[in-house]
């Protein structure tokens, strides 16, 4: 894994947390973006070299279930991967347990796939693979 490509923050209102966002870093996110994949919508912020993804969920999908369980907050981890698939391979080798077989198409112009927060400390990994064409 080359580096950590994004800090993904779930958030009840994304209008609301976009506004936030921008007061507390300074800049206005650079993209939003729904993600068909997982039923979410995501909006991106740059700060230096870094990323932070805000994420909400519409109804049934995995971040408002987070956020009735858990309430909002810190929600994954994303590590930038020159390979997915290979990483995907190696990582279930070692006895991950990875959220889908194949990569999926995440926010950003990126493949992505999870890794269960069980197999891994509790913390949701996401690996992420620029797309290419
Ligand atoms: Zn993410």
């Amino acid at each position: 894994m080359r580096k950590i490509e994004h800090i993904g923050i779930a958030v009840a209102d994304l209008e609301e947390a976009n506004k936030l966002y921008e007061k507390l870093l300074g800049v206005a996110p650079y993209k939003q973006e729904r993600v068909e994949s997982e039923n979410v919508m995501t909006s991106f912020f740059r700060t230096g070299p870094n990323k932070i993804e805000l994420v909400a969920g519409e109804g049934e999908d995995a971040i408002s279930k987070f956020i009735e369980k858990r309430g909002e907050g810190i929600h994954h981890i994303a590590f930038d991967v020159p390979d997915i698939k290979l990483e995907m391979q190696r990582l279930k080798e070692e006895g991950f347990r990875l959220l889908s077989e194949e990569p999926k198409k995440g926010a950003d112009n990126k493949w992505v796939c999870f890794i269960h927060p069980k197999s891994a400390n509790g913390v949701l990994i996401e690996l992420c693979q620029e797309i290419r064409d």
